[in-house]
């Protein structure tokens, strides 16, 4: 049986016992199972918060290292990095706006994690100089102690150095390189033990959020899928499009058809890095990009340009947060969306890689990283969207990297002949 439907059965489990505890309330039976379902809970999300620093760690450095130095290439990263930030900044955007709009989880309050959040402390007193002054002593700390508390964003910086280090160094690194790409893939195996614990882990959050919770949860959480599948087809609908349009010169029309396959194995397998192959065939066969730019943005995109995955967290971070009946300021909007563009960067492309850099999103403001729970049970179906979205953000990005290269080659080599 395949481990989506493993965890779509354990999902209807989950809210069938959590309904048939709840016909033995105040009794040994309903305690005694709601500490047992505590503990699977608590392994299955500890597993995923133990491997979430090394896993942001390793996938940055090997995304980076992967890059080459030298001239062309350096206008082709520039670009790339242009690229990825604006339209991951542009689904982040959307996202928030959506989540604002539609008030997404307002009007329950559920008291889950009312331990967590009596830990909480609202920033909110941040202002945008204080901001940047903690953002600095923050993140440029001693790369042990960050590992050590986990500290992401200083982790996240550490590692871009590692991995810009690696690119300069070339051969005489390449031990270290080799051992960074073992380290991930070592990391890629692990998660997918822990996947393997998915079906229980989501099988006792859920049993125990029913049991506990008051169900209009449940019709809130459909809303927001709703909600999120919506805007993040929006992206891939309207704004990439307009923006291939406007900064690529292709029709819309013309990038469909060509990526059409791609699309639909990012949809069935949830894994950009599984449909990678078939990204760069048809950036290359059949949208025209020239190969050594196919070769280098779309591998570098597989691993850091994820707008899909952005959007779903700045939007689940808010709804989490409404459900908790917290208002976040502004500022914490900003840190979210910052977290959020962090954690689409540090998430490898396989199945669910969102959910476990969804955990540090949370955090960053202060929220549990227990209220995953809530959004685990639709996370696999929402990741089929948000990873077509994902890959079609790489090859428009291929797209519009080899017109701007092109144009300037063909620049430099009309000057060469006039020379
Ligand atoms: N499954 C997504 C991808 O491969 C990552 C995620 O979970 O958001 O692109």
């Amino acid at each position: 049986m395949s481990l989506n439907t493993q965890i779509l059965i354990a999902a209807i489990f989950g809210v069938a016992f959590g309904f048939f505890l709840n016909l033995f309330p105040e009794t040994g039976f309903f305690t005694g199972s709601i500490y047992g379902l505590s503990i699977l809970s608590s392994i299955f999300i500890g597993l995923l918060k133990l491997l979430l620093i090394p896993l942001i760690f390793s996938s940055i450095v090997v995304g980076v290292s992967n890059l080459q130095s030298g001239g062309q290439l350096g206008k082709t990263w520039k670009i790339t990095l242009a690229c990825c930030v604006t339209t991951t900044t542009l689904a982040l955007i959307l996202g928030l706006s959506c989540a604002h709009l539609f008030d997404v989880g307002k009007g329950v309050d559920i008291s889950l994690f009312q331990d967590a959040m009596t830990q909480h402390q609202t920033p909110d007193t941040l202002t945008p100089s204080s901001f940047f002054t903690n953002f600095i002593q923050n993140t440029l700390i001693n790369p042990f102690k960050a590992f050590a508390e986990g500290n992401v964003l200083a982790v996240v910086v550490f590692a871009l150095m590692i991995g810009v280090a690696l690119v300069k160094g070339g051969e005489k690194f390449s031990t270290v390189k080799a051992l960074s790409q073992q380290v991930f893939d070592i990391m890629m195996l692990m998660i997918g033990w822990v996947m393997k614990l998915a079906p229980l882990g989501i099988f006792a959050l859920l049993a125990k959020l029913i049991a506990t919770e008051d169900v209009s949860v449940l019709s809130r959480l459909a809303e927001f899928a709703a909600v999120v599948t919506g805007t993040t087809i929006f992206h891939g609908v309207v704004v990439l499009p307009l923006l291939l349009w406007i900064f690529g010169k292709m029709s819309p029309v013309t990038f469909f058809k060509g990526t059409r396959t791609a699309l639909i194995t990012a949809f069935a397998t949830s894994s950009s890095s599984a449909t990678m192959p078939l990204s760069m065939k048809c950036a290359q066969e059949n949208l025209g990009v020239r190969p050594q730019t196919a070769g280098f943005v779309i591998p570098l995109g597989t691993q850091l340009n994820m707008d899909g995955t952005a959007l779903y967290e700045a939007a689940a971070a808010l709804f989490i947060a409404n459900l908790m009946g917290l208002d976040l300021s502004i500022s914490q909007q900003l840190i979210v969306c910052l977290t959020a563009m962090i954690a689409s960067l540090g998430a490898p492309g396989i199945p669910s890689a969102g959910m476990v850099t969804m955990i540090m999103v949370l955090q960053s403001v202060g929220l549990p990283a227990e209220a995953i729970a809530i959004l685990l049970p639709i996370d696999r179906l929402l990741d089929t969207v948000r990873t077509v979205v994902n890959v079609q953000g790489d090859m428009m990005i291929s797209v519009v990297v080899d017109r701007y290269t092109n144009e300037n080659d063909a620049i430099v080599k009309e000057g060469n002949k006039a020379v």
